[in-house]
């Protein structure tokens, strides 16, 4: 333990911890990021693979790239920024989805989304599945591709809240990692890892923070846990923090898992196109062949369909349930000889990950102003970030990020005023 006392203790260390750790630091404040892995960057994580290419098993998007804090951050530490377009921006490929069936399934879509655009305007916050079109053959593949941008299926959706989301449109990515990049970024910061924090103390005269490896004084501590692990009881707060709690179970992380393949003859196809498992009911993986020009694919599932796969396979990885899933979908599209191309090559369940249980947060209908409610700071001592409190930028690394240093500067404002004062 480096110390038991410091005027800030950070919470998690993932985007959100690092940054706002990082702007406490430049503001010469003593402040210790405790983090509960034996790593920083928590659903920012970039393994490699035996070919050496960086797989990130988390966010891999800089999603609004041309407003996003840490293409910067990535440009200064001498990161490279790859900026061709994403698979979505692009047709997908032919195999069991025809050119023609490509552009009314994008009519459908953007006439679902501008429903739910108009119904967020008005009273009262409900399902976004209330606004599928009964009569529309492609609300199955809408239901998936809703699942991969929020997480969950559209029954679980909050209108407003998916509205509220802001996108400028402009997509990049880090070659060597988006979790290399936000691991790198807190490299030099005051940390303890394999450390969680099981309690918050707050009715002291100072804060006490208890510990796996002890107790830990501060002035300030600002909480950036995933919103599902404080819900689950990860973290209890003393005295109890009844609002904070409803603002979680508001705001449930939602399911999106990724399973990397080794695809043998990838030059077959071209660079970053998707392929969709399955176009005619809902529960299908997203297929990207060839990421950044590799010679993989990059599977996604998202909501019921990462769920079932999670929950199904009683081993410690469950690797193989999702590999098998993916191996049939594509069998079906590209025959079953295909299936000897490709190979199993890197997943994490994040919904078994006991310091994220899920992958990004989504409001419950009825529940889109559970952000703001997280992110209010409890007497001026106690602060929250994490992408769950952005109220433009949430389930984003980049809305992490801006919580993180929100939070910061926050901070920093109180502890000038007290200066002042005393
Ligand atoms: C598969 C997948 C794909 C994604 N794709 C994208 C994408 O393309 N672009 C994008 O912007 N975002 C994406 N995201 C979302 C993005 O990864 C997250 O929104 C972002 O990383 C969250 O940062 P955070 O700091 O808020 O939370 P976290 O990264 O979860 O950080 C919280 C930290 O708290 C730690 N912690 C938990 N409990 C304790 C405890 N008791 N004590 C101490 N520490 C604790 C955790 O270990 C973690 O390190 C994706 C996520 C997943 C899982």
């Amino acid at each position: 333990m480096p110390g038991n006392d410091f005027d800030v203790v950070v919470v998690g260390g993932g985007a959100a911890g690092v940054a706002a750790a990082k702007r406490l630091q430049q503001a010469a404040i003593r402040c210790l990021l405790v983090e509960a892995r034996p790593r920083l960057g928590g659903r920012a994580w970039t393994v490699t693979d035996s070919k050496g290419f960086a797989l990130d098993l988390g966010c891999g998007w800089l999603h609004s790239g041309d407003r996003n804090p840490w293409a910067g951050i990535a440009a200064a530490s001498s990161l490279t920024i790859d900026k061709s377009p994403p698979p979505w921006s692009k047709p997908s490929l032919e195999r069991g989805f025809p050119r023609a069936d490509q552009a009314e399934f994008q009519r459908a879509i953007g006439a679902f989304f501008a429903r739910l655009e108009a119904a967020a305007q008005t009273e009262p916050d409900v399902a976004a599945a209330n606004f599928l079109d009964p009569d529309c053959r492609w609300n199955g593949l809408i239901n998936s591709v809703g699942t991969y941008i929020s997480g969950v299926d559209l029954d679980r959706l909050s209108v407003k809240d998916f509205d509220r989301y802001e996108d400028s449109g402009v997509n990049w990515r880090v070659v060597e990692g988006y979790g290399t990049l936000i691991s790198g970024y807190g490299a030099a910061l005051p940390v303890m890892l394999d450390c969680a924090v099981t309690g918050i103390d707050h009715g002291g005269k100072r804060l006490r923070v208890d510990t796996a490896q002890g107790a830990i004084a501060a002035d300030q501590v600002i909480v950036t846990v995933p919103s599902a692990v404080i819900a689950a009881g990860g973290l209890a707060f003393t005295p109890a923090l009844p609002r904070k709690i409803d603002a979680v179970r508001g705001l449930p992380l939602g399911l999106a898992d990724k399973l990397f393949m080794t695809l043998d003859h990838a030059e077959e196809f071209d660079p970053d196109v998707r392929l969709f498992g399955r176009t005619d009911k809902k529960g299908t993986g997203a297929y990207q062949f060839r990421p950044l020009g590799r010679p993989l694919i990059e599977a996604y599932f998202g909501g019921g369909l990462a769920a079932d796969l999670e929950a199904g396979d009683s081993r410690k990885n469950c690797e193989a349930a999702f590999f098998d899933f993916a191996v049939a979908e594509l069998m079906g599209l590209l025959g079953n000889d295909f299936a000897r191309r490709i190979k199993p090559n890197g997943l994490h369940c994040w919904g078994r990950d006991p310091f994220a249980l899920g992958s990004y947060s989504s409001a419950l209908p009825g529940f889109a102003d559970c952000r703001a409610t997280l992110a209010e700071p409890v007497d001026d001592r106690l602060f929250f970030a994490g992408e769950a409190c952005s109220a433009h930028d949430f389930s984003t690394a980049h809305g992490g990020f801006l919580t993180g240093v929100a939070a910061a500067e926050r901070v920093i404002g109180v502890r000038r005023k007290s200066a002042a004062k005393a």
